[in-house]
């Protein structure tokens, strides 16, 4: 027989390696290109600091900075092409490569939706009160073990964290992992119907942002809003101990969800720990996970999580990854730091062990980390210490909130409070005598204090807002020892 013709090799515009042809780019942002912008781009960015040559440099007006002031920066560090706003084109570099458009951010929206149109991978987004990042993560490093998967930098999850995510997807993805925030009611909708996720998980829905919403019913009104951008038969996963999960489900039906999905360790669920010990630094898990029985081990510390992970692992199974492969992944999860990191510091005596929650804090999230720091053993005559600052954005009831935090501080075992910050004062006045460390109105008239408490064998909590900054007692510590 006749050898059959060699096919002959064109490159496919796919396989050239480039994140976007600068004709598929420009096909999607439109707008008339001037300057000489290279044929091919290599990521996305938005910002000049940390643009890589050969990438697209989105001009975005923020609250405290303006996208076109860094246009010059961006083209001198090898921008590709940056696209900009004609309002604005007169302010530009001459000569550079540039793209003018009515609005940049609309321009990395509509790329994102070509990154989406052109996708075949599966899509899950996150949403929730608390516990996103930390979800992301864990989906990141389950479902890359079962194809190629791109997930969402850091937090970016907001009006341009969630565009920019999108139109950074490589085309040949397997599997996208995009996390979805808000503020206020109303912000979820367009982001999911951008992403238009697969499968959809709702971590927990706790009373935070309580200043912007009045209710924490309306805060899950507001979460469910991520259903509206399902695909048709898309999932939904709910976590099945949170108190808002009828509600939940209810606006989840009426978003037209039929599969609901969920997870949790108390109550009966698709995917559900059977049997959690927690060891230092990790914890150990028995689960049934949609009828496949699972034994892992999340390297991150805490029951939260430890209940986040049933979520990953539902989600993993739901987009047809291996479920073995992704609970073995999740031994290489850690927290990040300012959100449970934990450091063993040296003391002229001893070791002291660090869990750095400074990044943020809420009821629920403090919570978790006072019960993290109470299943954290001690040496005697090693100690437990919570050193807090205020949990804002959290209205009237503030005060209220945290004085409530005295029963967890105490079931905690914790030996010695430090606080931090107006509202905390509310928490101070309930605690008992003996427990009591210092107070102080601002979080670095701690630090002297707790510089010179440190002791052989102590485990130290420090959590609350980012504005109470606790961050740098944090930094103290760790410079200091
Ligand atoms: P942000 O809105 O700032 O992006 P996020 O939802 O991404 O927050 P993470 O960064 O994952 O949340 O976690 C924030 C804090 O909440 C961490 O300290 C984490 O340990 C804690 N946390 C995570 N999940 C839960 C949970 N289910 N319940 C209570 N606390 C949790
Ligand atoms: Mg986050």
């Amino acid at each position: 027989a006749a050898e059959p013709f060699a096919a002959p090799v064109v490159p496919d515009e796919d396989e050239s390696g480039a994140l976007w042809t600068l004709r598929d780019f420009l096909n999607a942002v439109g707008g008339i290109a001037a300057g000489e912008p290279a044929p091919e781009i290599t990521g996305i960015s938005i910002d000049s600091r940390t643009i890589e040559p050969g990438e697209a440099f989105f001009a975005i007006e923020g609250d405290h900075f303006d996208g076109h002031d860094f246009v010059r920066d961006a083209v001198k560090a090898g921008a590709a092409i940056a696209v900009v706003s004609q309002k604005k084109i007169e302010e530009m570099p001459r000569g550079g490569p540039l793209v003018a458009v009515a609005d940049p951010l609309e321009a990395l929206r509509r790329l994102a939706r070509a990154a989406r149109q052109r996708t075949k991978a599966q899509i899950v987004a996150i949403t929730g009160s608390v516990g996103k990042t930390g979800t992301k993560e864990m989906l990141r490093l389950a479902l890359s073990r079962s194809g190629r998967t791109h997930a969402s930098v850091a937090s970016f999850n907001n009006h341009w964290g969630v565009p920019l995510t999108l139109a950074r997807m490589p085309a040949d993805t397997d599997f996208g992992v995009f996390e979805i925030g808000m503020n206020h009611a109303g912000e979820i909708t367009p982001l999911t119907q951008l992403v238009r996720p697969h499968v959809a998980i709702v971590t927990t829905v706790q009373p935070v942002h309580l200043e912007f919403f009045g209710s924490v019913e309306k805060i899950a009104e507001a979460k469910a809003e991520i259903f509206s951008g399902l695909e048709p038969d898309g999932i939904a996963i709910l976590n099945r101990d949170n108190e808002q999960f009828d509600l939940l489900q209810f606006h989840a039906r009426m978003a037209g969800v039929r599969t609901i999905c969920t997870f949790g360790v108390d109550q009966p669920a698709n995917a559900k720990a059977d049997k959690i010990s927690s060891q230092t630094g990790c914890s150990c898990i028995s689960a049934t996970v949609l009828g496949e029985e699972i034994t892992y081990k999340v390297g991150a510390p805490g029951l939260h999580y430890v209940k986040n992970s049933l979520a990953v692992l539902a989600a993993a199974k739901l987009v047809g990854a291996d479920l073995a492969l992704a609970g073995l992944a999740l031994t290489d999860m850690r927290a990040p730091k300012g959100r449970g990191a934990q450091t063993r510091l040296k003391l002229p005596d001893g070791m002291l062990t660090l869990i750095d929650e400074s990044y943020n804090a809420n009821p629920a999230s403090m919570r978790a980390a006072l019960r993290l720091l109470g299943e954290t053993p001690v040496k005697r005559p090693g100690r437990r210490i919570a050193v807090l600052g205020d949990m804002r954005e959290l209205g009237e009831m503030s005060d209220a909130l945290h004085a409530e935090l005295r029963d967890p501080v105490v079931e905690a075992e914790v030996d010695k409070v430090y606080c931090a910050g107006p509202h905390m004062h509310a928490l101070w006045e309930t605690l008992p005598a003996a427990m009591r460390g210092a107070y102080s109105e601002e979080a670095s008239g701690l630090r002297p204090l707790l510089l010179a408490d440190m002791r052989n064998g102590d485990v130290v909590m420090i959590k609350g807002s980012l504005g109470t900054r606790m961050g740098p007692l944090v930094d103290a510590l760790i410079k200091e020892f």
